[in-house]
């Protein structure tokens, strides 16, 4: 699942071309406040409150850093939910 190329150039333009990040488990810039790098070529599109909402208002755009350290707190915060998707999954290739 991604955005569109619209979507992404719309979001890119309502950053102002800077990261958007806030969050304050961001190694990247001081906790709570933007980062204001230039999301430059790597840069990646995160949503706020989970997949469901597709809304420019639930986007935010992060420079590749802070998409990692965002990502990396992502997945300490869900390790269990993640390691019973990955036993899951390991189960269903075994029966197929
Ligand atoms: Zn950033
Ligand atoms: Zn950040």
């Amino acid at each position: 699942m991604g955005i569109t190329k619209k979507e992404r150039l719309a979001l890119f333009e309502k950053a102002g071309g800077r990261c958007e990040c806030r969050s304050n488990r961001c190694t990247h810039h001081a906790p709570g406040e933007r980062c204001t790098q230039d999301l430059g070529e790597g840069w990646d599109a995160f949503y706020l409150r989970g997949s469901n909402g597709r809304a420019a208002d639930n986007l935010a755009a992060l420079c590749a850093i802070c998409y990692k350290n965002i990502m990396g707190a992502w997945e300490i915060d869900h390790k269990e939910m993640i390691e019973r998707m990955k036993a899951i999954r390991k189960s269903m290739s075994r029966s197929s």
